[in-house]
């Protein structure tokens, strides 16, 4: 049993701190804190913020003393434990920069790990990497071939510390490096101020209406913006208390995260790319047993986001599990991106999740269908309003201003935009001009409300019409023996120099006959959205790349296709 949240008695302060050090610092004087747990969801670990605070602060003189300077960068490698979380605010208090780094996935192997980490060790050129124990060969393998000294965490997250000063920050001082996904790109380094870090958490208090009876329950990883900003950092400023369970448990048992909100006895929020609604649908199938082990009457907030939220997913979800009391308002859409902090716009709490249907020649810029294809539809979710102080614009190529209800690309301006892409000017100067953020995301706005299409890097444009890789993604999914995520669709040139969208799916089945008619029917399917012969290459399993935060990359599933990495099978024509 988790312990139920504590009522303060200081009186609730929703980050209104110069610095992040300032917010543990207040956080500390009350009673609450983290709860780490199992695969099982028992409690492995309780952690309150003035115990974090003290092993931070031990941390911090560790790091001095060991010649840590402020403004140099520490690379985490985060595993979901307190001491990514101490050694992350000692980073804060030594004054150096905390940079998390993933954790090795299923996908890839050993060397594409080695060199995933090692190019971004490169791009922020840590003076220290440390890491949990588990991971030693491999962290070490990336660190020491560049020089830069590698340690495990517990020797710097040992309790005892030597005598040092530790230097005062200052609210424009950058706080700390997050790695964007790498859903469209390597994954860049995002430098946040603590003003903007702050600012931006501030935000969540104000948007989702934090309030005492509140508890967190996350498995996000603290290597993914949403996991380190949205259920830790913010978790600290705004005095909430957390229940963990790590990503890889989460993996292997979802419904481990339902038992921790059924035991919280306060109100839950949580938050979950719409992947992890997906698999908890599945799971439960059509157990019967859902009421009786499950109470979700007060999950207050249900929150999405990180990547396309799929309605007919969400739909899912509350049938599952609307006999446990989950009600379907508790849903909150939002939209975000590691160069904005995190949130951008936020649906107003207790909203619950609003669709509206586009037609897609509409989404994909045209006027008007071009009457060769039949009408489809696509349910759009809105993502709510923008934050506080943060403003956002709908533009053309060249820049023009679109008027309301037309797509175009998402531009915004606020407090919490990124200083820079670390040592990054040229990329920096590529998305941040005069203040305003490019967001490479594609939407509209109507009423207020902002309304997510894709992303504009993934669009496929053929003979001058413009595709959505998601229509067609999603289309396929709907054939028997489909799920969400097993299809990745793409421009290529064929040999023959002609473009034409290629369509990867993952197919479970060995029988040869089998994979002809499936792939002629999914061919039938494309042709119908598109109007095009589509190339159409079935994959086996687990072959479509995902990113450390588990968004499908679409650039990266067509690197690999066109190196060979990928291998479909062999169907005869
Ligand atoms: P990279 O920038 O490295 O290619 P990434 O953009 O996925 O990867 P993040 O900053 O972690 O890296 O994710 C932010 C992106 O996630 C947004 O730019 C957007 O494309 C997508 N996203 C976030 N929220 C939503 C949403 N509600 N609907 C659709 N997409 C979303
Ligand atoms: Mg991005």
């Amino acid at each position: 049993m988790t312990a139920t949240p504590t009522v303060d008695e200081l009186p609730r302060r929703f980050s209104d701190f110069d610095t992040l050090g300032d917010a543990l610092d207040y956080a500390a004087q009350g009673q609450r804190g983290f709860n780490f747990h199992d695969a099982r969801a028992a409690l492995v670990r309780a952690y309150p913020f003035s115990e974090l605070r003290d092993d931070a602060l031990a941390a911090a003189k560790r790091l001095v003393a060991f010649g840590i300077k402020p403004g140099d960068r520490v690379a985490l490698i985060a595993d979901t434990e307190p001491q990514f979380c101490a050694l992350f605010f000692g980073a804060v208090y030594a004054g150096a920069l905390p940079v998390p780094l993933p954790l090795p996935t299923s996908f890839g192997g050993k060397d594409s790990y080695i060199e995933q980490i090692g190019v971004q060790l490169d791009s922020c050129e840590p003076a220290l990497l440390l890491f949990p124990d588990e991971i030693e060969e491999l962290a070490g393998a990336a660190g020491q071939s560049r020089n830069i000294p590698v340690s495990g965490w517990d020797v710097f997250a040992a309790k005892d510390a030597p005598e040092v000063e530790l230097p005062a920050a200052d609210s424009s001082d950058i706080a700390y490096l997050q790695y964007s996904s790498g859903s469209t790109r390597f994954p860049h380094g995002v430098a946040v101020s603590h003003k903007a870090l702050l600012h931006n958490l501030g935000s969540h208090a104000h948007g989702m209406l934090i309030g005492d009876t509140d508890r967190c329950i996350s498995w996000l990883p603290f290597y993914h913006d949403m996991g380190l900003v949205g259920c830790f950092l913010s978790m600290v400023a705004n005095q909430v208390s957390t229940d963990y369970l790590k990503t890889s448990d989460f993996a292997r048992r979802p419904l481990s995260w339902l038992d921790l909100i059924t035991r919280n006895e306060g109100t839950s929020c949580s938050f979950s790319p719409t992947f992890g609604y997906e698999i908890c649908a599945r799971r439960i199938g059509s157990q019967s047993n859902v009421k009786e082990r499950f109470d979700l009457s007060r999950w207050r907030l249900a929150g999405n986001g990180a990547d396309m939220i799929r309605p007919d997913v969400m739909q899912r979800f509350t049938d599952a599990f609307a006999p446990a009391g989950f009600d379907a308002k508790a849903f909150l859409p939002s939209y975000g991106l590691a160069e904005a902090t995190l949130a951008v716009t936020l649906m107003p709490s207790g909203e619950g999740m609003e669709v509206e249907l586009v037609e897609e020649t509409e989404l994909s810029g045209e006027k008007q269908s071009d009457g060769k294809r039949p009408k489809r539809f696509r349910a759009i979710v809105n993502c709510g309003k923008p934050v506080r102080d943060t403003v956002l614009e709908i533009r053309q190529e060249n820049g023009a201003v679109l008027a309301e209800k037309t797509v175009g690309k998402v531009w915004m301006k606020g407090p919490a935009v990124m200083e820079c892409y670390y040592g990054d000017q040229e990329a920096t100067d590529a998305c941040l001009v005069d203040g305003w953020l490019d967001t490479g995301d594609m939407g509209y706005l109507s009423e207020g409300y902002l309304y997510i299409v894709g992303r504009a890097k993934d669009m496929i444009i053929i003979n001058g019409k413009n595709h959505w890789p998601q229509d067609i993604e999603w289309a396929v999914e709907q054939l028997p023996g489909f799920k969400a995520g097993d299809i990745a669709a793409f421009a290529i040139t064929t040999p023959g120099g002609e473009e034409t969208p290629a369509v990867l799916v993952q197919c479970r089945t060995s029988d040869e006959i089998e994979r002809l008619r499936l792939r002629n029917e999914i061919k039938e399917k494309v042709r119908a959205i598109t109007g095009m012969n589509c190339v159409i290459e079935l994959v086996p399993p687990r072959t479509l790349p995902r990113t450390s935060s588990g968004k499908l990359s679409r650039a990266k599933a067509r690197n690999l296709y066109l190196s060979g990495d990928i291998q479909p099978y062999a169907v005869a024509a």
